[in-house]
C-alpha cells in the first residue's frame, strides 16, 4: 500500500515520521507531504494526483486549522482522490462523529497514536469493522465507531521516526524528539488531557533511557544532532526522585554514548521543578524551559484544574533563573470565572517577572475538556467545535479581556508577535552562549536583557492601563469600549514596531558575533541620557493613561531594522510548539 501523510512540517512532525517508519515496517510505502498553510492546499493536491496513494491521512491535531484541513479533504476529492481518505490527532479523533457527518470526503477518523493504526488501516482498507480505533463510514454510508484498545504501552517497540532533514540554529542542527508520551495531570483546558484520555490506555508512558540514547546517539553521530528539542508535554515525571533518577541515567547512557556537547529544550510544570533535577540537566546541555504558569491566581490555577500552588511557580521560576536559561511562560489568565482580583494578581506577576519572555491569552474550551463540559453545563458555550467560545461571567473582566485581545492582538497572536519574538531574542542568545560563549560580550548580554524587560514592560503598562479602563468604563456602553479598543490597539502596535525594530538590531548583532564579524558598537546615543531614562522609565512601573506620553522607546533610525534584515534564526519553528502546548 502506498500512504500519503499530511499535515504541518514547519519543524519535524513528529507524528508522520514515527508512522512512516510504522508503515515501511510493515512493508508499505509512506510520503510525508506538508502542509503548513492554506496556501500549499493545491500543492498538495497535485502532490497526490501524481503520487496516487491507496490512503491519504491528515494530521489534525490543532482546531485553529481545522477548516483548512477540511478544505483540503475536499479540495482532493475535487481533484479526483478516490482513495481512503482518513484523518487522526487530536481535533479530529475527538471530533470524529460530527467531522464525518459533515465532510463526507473522509472515509474513516483515527482515534488514538498513529502508527499501529495506520498500519491497521492499509491491512484492512476494503473492511474495517473489525478494526479497533476507528469511527467510519459503512459501505451503507451509516457511521460506526469501533472503541480504541489503548495507545501503545510499549514505546520501545516503536521503530524510530524517519528522519530526513534538519533545520540548524547558528550552524547547530536541531532535531525534535520524544521521550515520554502522555500527560499525568488533567488540567481543565487541555485536549492533550482529552485525547490521551479518549484514546484509552494508560495516559502517560515512558521510553526506557536505553531506548531514548540510542535515538540521540544515531542522530548525533549519524546526523550531527547537536540540539535536542524534547517535545514531550511535560519533560519530568510526577515522582521527583524518579525523575532525578532518570535524568542521572540518561546523563550517563550519553556520555557513555559519546554525546557530549549538546544543547536541550523541555517543557515543564512548576510543581516538577527542583534543584537536584536541575543539576543534572544543566550538567546535559538544558538552555531552555517552557514553563506551564498558565495563571499567577491560586484560585485561577484551581479553577484550571492545574494542581500546583503559586509558591510552586515562584519556586520553580527563582530555580531556573538561577542556572540562567531561556526561560518563557504563557498566561492563561482568562477563564470562565476570573475577577478583577485574578486580574490585579497576574498583573503583580508579570512586575515581579519582567526578565522572562512570556506570552497572555483566554483559556479556551476544547471538545471533551473539563472547561468544555463546565461551560456546556452552565449553559454559556456558545460556537462550534470549530471554535468553541464564551462570554467571562463577570462583566467587567469580559470588557478587560475585549480589550486586551484586540489590543494585543497581532503582538500575542500573528506569526511575527512581539511575545514570540521577545523568546525568539532570548532563545538566540542563550542557545548562541551555549555553543559559543568566547563570541558573545557582556554589553550584548545587557542589550538582550534590556530588550526583553522593555517588552514585558510595555506589555504590562498596557494591560494596567486596560486594568483602569475596565474599572472606570460602562461595559455595556460599545461606542465607548469600542474608541478604547482602536486607541490601545493603536498604542500597544506603535510601540510593538519601535521594539521589534531594537530586537531585529539585536538578532544582527548575535549572528555578526556568530559569524565572527565586528559587531557593530552601539552608538553613543544607545547609551545616552535619553536612552537611560528611557529604561528607568520602563522600570518604574505606574498604571495610568499620562504613561504614554513619558513613553519613549528609541525609534531613531539606526534602531529602525524592521523588515530590513532577514531574520537569522526561523525561531517560528518553535513558536508553533508553544502556540500549540497544550
Ligand atoms: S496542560 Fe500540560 S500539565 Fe496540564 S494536562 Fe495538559 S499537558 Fe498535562
Amino acid at each position: 500500500m502506498k500512504v500519503a501523510l499530511i499535515g504541518a512540517e514547519l519543524e519535524e512532525n513528529l507524528g508522520l515520521r514515527y508512522m512512516a517508519s510504522a508503515l515501511e515496517a510493515a512493508g508499505h510505502e509512506a510520503l510525508i507531504l506538508p502542509f503548513n498553510e492554506e496556501a500549499d492546499l493545491s500543492r498538495v493536491v497535485r502532490a497526490v494526483q501524481t503520487e496516487r496513494p491507496d490512503i491519504a491521512g491528515l494530521s489534525m491535531v490543532f482546531t485553529g486549522r481545522a477548516r483548512e484541513f477540511c478544505r483540503l479533504a475536499q479540495a482532493l476529492r475535487a481533484g479526483g482522490f478516490a482513495g481512503h481518505l482518513t484523518a487522526g490527532g487530536h481535533f479530529a479523533a475527538l471530533n470524529a462523529r460530527q467531522l464525518l457527518a459533515d465532510f463526507p470526503a473522509f472515509d474513516s477518523i483515527a482515534l488514538g497514536e498513529g502508527e499501529e493504526l495506520i498500519c491497521a488501516l492499509a491491512e484492512h482498507l476494503a473492511d474495517l469493522s473489525p478494526v479497533p480505533g476507528f469511527c467510519y463510514r459503512t459501505a451503507t454510508g451509516d457511521i460506526a465507531l469501533n472503541p480504541g484498545k489503548g495507545n501503545p504501552e510499549n514505546l520501545d517497540a516503536l521503530p524510530f521516526p524517519r528522519r530526513t532533514s534538519f533545520h540548524e540554529y547558528f550552524g547547530q542542527p536541531i532535531a525534535s524528539i520524544l521521550s515520554s508520551r502522555g500527560c499525568w495531570r488533567e488540567c481543565a483546558f487541555c485536549s492533550i488531557d482529552a485525547w490521551y484520555r479518549s484514546g484509552g490506555g494508560r495516559k502517560f508512558r515512558i521510553r526506557s533511557i536505553e531506548n531514548i540514547v540510542a535515538e540521540m546517539s544515531s542522530l548525533y553521530h549519524e546526523h550531527g544532532i547537536r540540539i535536542f528539542n524534547f517535545q514531550d508535554d511535560n519533560f519530568f515525571l510526577p515522582d521527583p526522585a524518579q525523575a532525578l533518577a532518570r535524568f542521572q541515567a540518561l546523563r550517563a547512557g550519553l556520555r557513555a554514548a559519546g554525546v557530549e556537547k549538546i544543547a536541550i529544550a523541555v517543557k515543564a510544570r512548576p510543581d516538577s521543578i527542583n534543584r537536584d533535577a536541575l543539576e543534572v540537566l544543566d550538567d546535559l546541555g538544558i538552555f531552555r524551559v517552557f514553563l506551564g504558569v498558565e495563571n499567577a491566581s491560586q484560585r485561577g490555577l484551581d479553577n484550571l484544574n492545574r494542581k500546583n500552588t503559586v509558591a510552586q511557580i515562584e519556586n520553580a521560576l527563582r530555580i531556573l533563573n538561577d542556572y540562567d536559561l531561556h526561560v518563557a511562560y504563557n498566561l492563561l489568565m482568562f477563564e470562565p470565572d476570573t475577577n478583577m482580583e485574578d486580574i490585579r494578581i497576574n498583573l503583580r506577576f508579570m512586575e515581579r517577572h519582567v526578565d522572562n519572555p512570556f506570552n497572555f491569552c483566554r483559556a479556551e474550551a476544547y471538545a471533551y475538556t473539563g472547561l468544555e463540559k463546565k461551560l456546556r453545563d452552565d449553559g454559556i458555550l456558545a460556537g462550534d467545535y470549530f471554535g468553541f467560545d464564551y462570554r467571562i461571567k463577570d462583566a467587567r473582566v469580559e470588557c478587560f479581556h475585549k480589550l486586551a485581545n484586540y489590543a494585543f492582538f497581532d503582538r500575542n497572536f500573528s506569526d511575527y508577535g512581539l511575545h514570540y519574538f521577545n523568546m525568539e531574542v532570548d532563545f538566540s542568545y542563550l542557545l548562541l552562549r551555549r555553543f559559543f560563549p568566547e563570541k558573545l560580550s557582556e554589553e550584548l548580554r545587557a542589550e538582550v536583557r534590556c530588550f526583553i524587560k522593555q517588552t514585558n514592560i510595555d506589555t504590562y503598562r498596557h494591560l494596567c492601563r486596560i486594568y483602569d479602563l475596565a474599572q472606570a468604563i460602562d461595559p455595556e456602553d460599545r461606542r465607548a469600549v469600542n474608541e478604547a479598543m482602536r486607541s490601545l490597539r493603536q498604542s500597544v502596535d506603535e510601540h510593538g514596531i519601535a521594539l521589534r525594530a531594537q530586537g531585529e538590531r539585536i538578532l544582527a548583532r548575535l549572528q555578526a558575533a556568530h559569524d565572527g564579524q565586528a559587531a557593530p558598537l552601539p552608538k553613543p546615543a544607545e547609551y545616552g541620557e535619553q536612552s537611560l531614562a528611557a529604561l528607568l522609565d520602563g522600570l518604574l512601573i505606574r498604571s495610568g493613561e499620562e504613561q504614554d506620553e513619558s513613553f519613549d522607546f528609541a525609534t531613531d533610525g539606526a534602531f529602525n531594522f524592521f523588515g530590513a534584515l532577514k531574520r537569522p534564526i526561523p525561531y517560528d519553528q518553535f513558536k508553533n510548539r508553544l502556540d500549540n502546548n497544550r
